[in-house]
């Protein structure tokens, strides 16, 4: 298999194709561009639309290939969407403005489930703040596209780090076992943060609430049980 057909496997690109493999002062840089008369998917809402023009150079951080650093370079295409208007495609490895491609985003922050910031840092030989960006990237696209859903039982807790000088509000929906919501702080405001961010429209159906905190947010107390009673 040639080089540029794996790094075009690996990508998942079905508009885009590469076009040259160079390595340069000890890193492998690859150029992608787009396949001629494609019709690319608006970066708002996904519809195929004309390209209209280029953007300048980008480059992303990528997966390592056996060792060697790996950079992709492109210049985006801006479309013309009926919906959106002028805006940049949907670039199948990036994600917003991060410097790091999608895949890469993916490994270190899995990897960073497992070992501290620092020790992921160290195994794939880049910075802390790369690996630090690349968690609040992950977070950031599994909040964007979580299943809200409907929830039917929650459960509030709190947890304390730094020596428990510091206190976050976890709130699950029992049923699917998993987060909901995590928020700094363990009072009223906290919880009712969590109401605002996560939108009434999904806590409607609401029936039970099972919680171990102490007193310090009873009427947020409250308003659960209230819409647990249907009030
Ligand atoms: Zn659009």
């Amino acid at each position: 298999m040639h080089m540029e057909k794996l790094v075009r496997q690996t990508l998942s690109v079905k508009d885009h194709r590469v076009v040259s493999l160079k390595e340069t002062a000890g890193s492998l840089e690859v150029e992608l561009e787009v396949l001629r008369r494609r019709r690319l998917p608006c970066c708002g809402c996904g519809k195929r639309c004309s390209v209209r023009d280029r953007l300048p150079l980008r480059r992303w951080h990528h997966v390592s290939l056996w060792g060697i650093p790996v950079t992709l370079c492109y210049r985006p295409c801006r479309v013309v969407c009926p919906c959106c208007g002028t805006v940049v495609e949907a670039i199948p490895w990036s994600q917003g403005k991060s410097p790091l491609s999608v895949p890469l985003i993916v490994l270190l922050a899995t990897w960073s489930r497992l070992l501290a910031v620092d020790a992921v840092a160290h195994l794939f030989g880049v910075h802390w703040n790369t690996v630090y960006a690349a968690v609040k990237g992950a977070v950031a696209y599994g909040l964007e596209h979580r299943e809200k859903g409907t929830v039917l039982h929650i459960g509030v807790d709190e947890i304390s780090r730094r020596k428990g000088h510091t206190y976050l509000t976890q709130v699950y929906d029992l049923d699917r076992k998993v987060l909901l919501w995590s928020g700094e702080g363990r009072t009223e405001e906290t919880l009712n943060r969590f109401f605002a961010e996560y939108g009434s429209a999904h806590l409607k159906q609401v029936t039970a609430v099972c919680c171990d905190i102490g007193t310090h947010m009873p009427s947020a107390y409250r308003r659960v049980a209230g819409s647990a009673a249907g009030l």
